[in-house]
């Protein structure tokens, strides 16, 4: 029977100008690879391994067989009968989210209001990121767990919480803890913690190694939309609304109606960064991990030209790089 390679269609090949990535969606990481890659493996796509082999040189045989023997083992291609192929479906890359914002980010003081959080709710927004100015406000997580909210990250001071305290809220996933005297992260409870020793939890898209997100969703959000401000929201301490805590103010969520707040979703100013994809940056369409990174629209390189590099990346992707 006549095996033919087959490419799965879980994998992205992400050309950079250096080296290419290869995403492996189903298993959530990558590989590095040269960028000859993407354009051997599409090209012998369908053949059988001895019409591979008869379309090169004999001098090219080895790295032929280095090429098919990485795609082999990383389960990247395959060779399969040709029955059997058409019972791969290919996947959609299309994202698609029946939200209309999918993430809010919600400072909270000690004066917080708790109408903000009934508000929320009412918007239906399935993942919250509360920030704690001081302690973690436990009667504020009882109620989320009540309501519609799916799951919950926190970021709190090192010292302000207690880890006990947090076991029954069953929708906090995700703590990140600052000014944290050592850098670590562990999962406990069915809740992974981030100690960072920041001096403090404000955002300004710092990209490092660790910030990347290897997971389907995250990259076809960026093959389409901003990976960061697409579908956001913020509400700051007094109630302040704004596309994230960088940008500018649009009205109060204690002054708004439900539905002036949704109508923010279709505004084309409020929106005016959604549609930003990683693919027009400046560098960032070069590099290699543009699908897997975040791109902040804030703090940029050049504050005149809205397509500049993200301003806190250390990678260059020209060289393949990171700078210290
Ligand atoms: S755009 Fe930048 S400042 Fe705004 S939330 Fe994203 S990373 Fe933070
Ligand atoms: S160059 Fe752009 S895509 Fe690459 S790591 Fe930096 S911010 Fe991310």
């Amino acid at each position: 029977m006549d095996c033919i390679l087959h490419i799965f269609s879980n994998i992205i090949f992400s050309k950079g100008e250096k080296r290419s990535l290869l995403l492996d969606l189903q298993h959530n990481k990558f590989y590095f690879a040269p960028n000859s890659m993407e354009a051997f493996a599409k090209g012998c796509e369908g053949k059988t391994k001895t019409e591979i082999f008869a379309s090169f040189s004999e001098e090219e045989h080895p790295i032929v067989e280095e090429y098919i023997d990485f795609l082999q083992k990383n389960m990247i291609a395959a060779f399969l009968p040709k029955e059997a192929i058409k019972n791969f479906t290919a996947i959609s890359k299309k994202y698609e989210s029946p939200y209309l914002f999918e993430n809010v980010i919600l400072d909270v003081d000690s004066n917080f209001d708790y109408k903000i959080i009934y508000k929320l709710d009412e918007i239906s927004i399935p993942y919250i990121q509360i920030r704690f100015y001081n302690k973690i406000d436990y009667q504020l997580l009882q109620i989320i767990e009540e309501l519609s909210f799916v799951s919950v990250e926190i970021v709190v001071r090192f010292g302000e919480f207690d880890k006990s305290a947090l076991e029954k809220y069953k929708k906090v996933a995700y703590l990140y803890v600052y000014q944290s005297p050592v850098e670590e992260q562990k999962k406990e409870n069915n809740k992974t913690y981030y100690f960072k020793n920041n001096q403090t939890f404000e955002c300004i898209g710092k990209v490092t190694k660790h910030t990347f997100s290897i997971n389907a969703p995250h990259v076809f959000l960026s093959l389409q939309y901003n990976s960061c401000l697409y579908k956001k929201l913020y509400i700051g301490t007094n109630g302040e609304i704004r596309n994230c805590p960088a940008t500018e103010k649009f009205g109060n969520i204690l002054d708004l109606t439900v539905e002036e707040v949704c109508q923010l979703s279709l505004d084309k100013h409020f929106t005016q960064m959604w549609h930003i994809t990683k693919d027009q940056i400046e560098e960032c369409k070069d590099c290699e991990f543009r699908y897997i990174c975040t791109d902040c629209r804030c703090f940029i390189t050049d504050k005149s030209n809205i397509y500049s590099k993200p301003k806190n990346c250390k990678y260059n992707p020209y060289a393949a790089e990171w700078k210290e």
